[in-house]
């Protein structure tokens, strides 16, 4: 188990973001570059002194959409026979703690969705099924935040919807070692258990998609794959749920951790 994590000192705002191993509650810094050859140092910092950014600035999101079955389902959309692609602007990343805005265009019907994000290590293209994994550096936790008004009726597809500042939170951290095949995952809305699932309902898994997505795009290292929410989002429910001025939202899955976004107007 090693976790990554990208931080700026609390006390020194014009510090350039480093990288770091999380060991309990202190970080400890790396030298050199986390896609090619990094090492940790003996420097440490506490945890509480530092503030966890986003685990990366990724040069591309792509983002798959109804990859679980009971998401399909209470999306009243058939099951998809191939990936169902879109991307999601770089500029919509924040990371642990930044707040989720609600947009003056588009406030009323803002929405989660927890999802597992690979982070990949190495440019990939054309790779196969079974090299995938080879490809990956880790996973993370992010949060595919949606305007359901126009992804569902103002808009004829999804990138304004999926794309709006603030809309794509990451992190914690980026967890290098684990199966993600077999990961817990679910939403929390204010503490209350909203989404709660596996990755192993997913439709496609994720070598699936980082061999298809890699037939058409060079994934780039620091390129981050969103691969779907499973069921209980918010527009969904009886009655709907949406983000409110106000709200917390925390993203989990288990072997990575927690992101934890309030919400404001
Ligand atoms: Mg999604």
């Amino acid at each position: 188990m090693t976790k990554i994590a990208r931080f700026q000192l609390r006390n020194d705002k014009n510090m350039a973001a480093r990288y770091a191993v999380v060991e309990g509650q202190q970080l400890r810094l790396i030298e050199g570059d986390i896609f090619g050859r990094w090492q940790a140092t003996r420097q440490t910092y506490a945890l509480g002194d530092a503030r966890l950014l986003a685990p990366v600035d990724p040069p591309n999101i792509y983002a798959i959409g109804l990859n679980y079955r009971l998401h399909a389902q209470e999306s009243k959309m058939a099951l998809p026979e191939r990936p169902i692609i879109f991307i999601k602007a770089t500029t919509a990343v924040i990371g642990p703690d930044d707040k989720i805005i609600l947009p003056q265009v588009a406030p009323d019907e803002v929405d989660y969705e927890c999802e597992l994000a690979i982070v990949i290590g190495a440019k990939a293209r054309m790779v196969s099924e079974a090299q995938a994994l080879d490809y990956v550096l880790g996973y993370t936790c992010g949060n595919d935040v949606s305007a359901r008004d126009c992804q569902n009726r103002l808009d004829r597809q999804w990138a304004r919807a999926k794309s709006i500042d603030t809309f794509a939170p990451l992190g914690p951290w980026i967890e290098t070692d684990m199966d993600p095949d077999n990961a817990p995952i679910r939403t929390r809305l204010n503490g209350k258990v909203m989404q709660e699932s596996n990755t192993n309902d997913m439709i496609f898994s994720c070598r699936q998609l980082i061999s298809h997505l890699s037939q058409a795009f060079t994934l780039l290292p620091g390129t981050v794959i969103m691969t779907g929410t499973p069921s209980g989002v918010g527009f969904a429910r009886n009655p709907p749920v949406f983000l409110r001025a106000g709200d917390v939202v925390e993203i989990e899955i288990d072997g990575i951790g927690a992101l934890r976004n309030p919400v404001t107007a």
